[in-house]
C-alpha cells in the first residue's frame, strides 16, 4: 500500500513566554514548549492509523498540523507526494487540503448553533464553489440520519447524533482522508460503539483512511490497523495493533494497558498510570520517560534512546529487548 500521508521529522514548539516587561521584572528568560519532537509515521491509503498517548503528549497538535490548522517549526507532511510545507502552488495545496478533513472530540462545539443541518453540512463544497444540491439529505441518509432532518438544528439533536453531522459534513468534499480527534470520548458507550462501526462501514463504503487520535487504548484496539503511542511529544513506539497489543515493547505501552480496562479482564484491577506527566517547558533529560519507567538506568538518564526497529515494531527505549 502507498502512503498517503507521510509525516517526516515533525517539530512543534510554541512560544509560552510571559509578556516581555513581567520578563524583565521577574529577571525570567523567554519559554518554549515543544508539542511534538522529531515524530516521524506514514499512513497508508485505505487503513486506520491511531495516535495514542495522554494528554499533553502532542497527539492533537500533529492532527491539526495534518489539516493546515497549526503550522510546523520543522519538519514536514507529505499528502500523496506533495509536501504542503514546501510547495509555493496554492492550488496544489487547496487541492490536497480538500482532500483532508477533521472531526472533534466536541461535536457541539464544532457546529455552527445558528445555521440549519443543511447548511452545515454542505458548507466544506458551498466553499469551493461546488453543486449542493441534495448533497446534505443524501449524506444524512449515509450517516444513518433522516434527510428531512437537513431543516433542522444541531441543538434539536443527541451527542451521538451531532457526531454524525460533524461525519456528514467532513464527507461533503470527498475527502481521502479523515482526522478524527477523540471523535466517541465526549459520547456515553453504547453510542460509542455506534458511532464506531459507522466510521467502519464508511470507510469500506468510500475507501477512507482514518487518522484516530485517542487517549483510550480500548477504543483504538477496535479500529487501528497500525498504532503509534506518543509520550510528551515523541513517538516512543509504533507497531501493528495485533503485535502493540500482544508483545509491547516500551514501558511506557505497558503502563497504558494497564491502565486500560479491558474486555477480557473481568475481575483484574486497572492500575493507574503512575507518576505526573513532567512539565513539557522543562522535560527531563535523556529519556523524558525516565522519571516514571520502573527499567530506567543511568544510561536512560542521559541518553536519549533513538527510534530503532525490532521485528514489526519501531520502538525508542535503551531495554527495548
Ligand atoms: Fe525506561 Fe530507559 Fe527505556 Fe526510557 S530508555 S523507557 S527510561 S528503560
Amino acid at each position: 500500500m502507498s502512503a498517503l500521508i507521510s509525516v517526516k521529522n515533525l517539530t512543534r514548539v510554541f512560544d509560552v513566554s510571559k509578556p516581555w516587561l513581567n520578563r524583565v521584572i521577574e529577571r525570567k528568560p523567554k519559554a518554549f514548549l515543544t508539542a511534538v519532537s522529531d515524530v516521524s509515521f506514514e499512513v497508508p491509503e485505505n487503513s486506520v492509523y491511531a495516535l495514542v498517548g495522554e494528554s499533553g503528549s502532542g497527539k492533537s497538535t500533529i492532527g491539526k498540523i495534518i489539516v493546515g490548522l497549526v503550522p510546523p517549526t520543522s519538519g514536514s507532511v507529505e499528502v500523496n507526494g506533495v509536501d504542503l510545507s514546501a510547495s509555493k502552488n496554492t492550488a496544489d495545496i487547496a487541492r490536497v487540503r480538500s482532500d483532508i478533513q477533521m472531526i472533534f472530540q466536541d461535536p457541539y462545539a464544532s457546529l455552527n448553533p445558528r445555521w440549519r443541518v443543511r447548511d452545515i453540512i454542505a458548507e466544506p463544497v458551498t466553499v469551493l464553489g461546488g453543486e449542493t444540491e441534495g448533497l446534505a439529505e443524501r449524506l444524512l441518509e449515509q450517516v444513518g440520519l433522516s434527510a428531512a432532518d437537513a431543516h433542522e438544528y444541531p441543538h434539536e439533536f443527541s451527542g451521538g447524533q451531532r457526531q454524525r453531522l460533524c461525519i456528514a459534513r467532513a464527507l461533503a468534499s470527498e475527502p481521502k482522508m479523515i482526522v478524527c480527534d477523540e471523535p466517541t470520548s465526549a459520547l456515553d458507550v453504547s453510542v460509542q460503539a455506534q458511532v464506531l462501526n459507522l466510521m467502519s462501514d464508511l470507510r469500506e463504503e468510500f475507501g477512507l483512511t482514518y487518522l484516530f487520535i485517542s487517549h483510550d487504548l480500548t477504543v483504538v484496539q477496535h479500529v487501528a490497523d497500525m498504532i503509534g503511542v506518543l509520550y510528551l511529544g515523541s513517538l516512543v513506539e509504533e507497531a501493528p495493533r495485533d503485535t502493540l497489543f500482544s508483545t509491547p515493547k516500551h514501558p511506557y505501552t505497558r503502563m497504558l494497558f494497564d491502565a486500560a480496562p479491558r474486555m477480557d479482564g473481568f475481575g483484574r484491577e486497572v492500575d493507574p498510570p503512575k507518576g505526573e506527566i513532567p512539565d513539557p517547558i522543562n522535560p527531563p533529560s535523556g529519556c523524558t520517560f525516565h522519571p516514571r519507567c520502573p527499567l530506567a538506568v543511568d544510561r536512560c538518564r542521559t541518553e536519549r534512546p533513538e527510534m530503532r526497529r525490532i521485528g514489526e515494531t519501531r520502538v525508542s527505549c535503551h531495554m527495548a529487548e
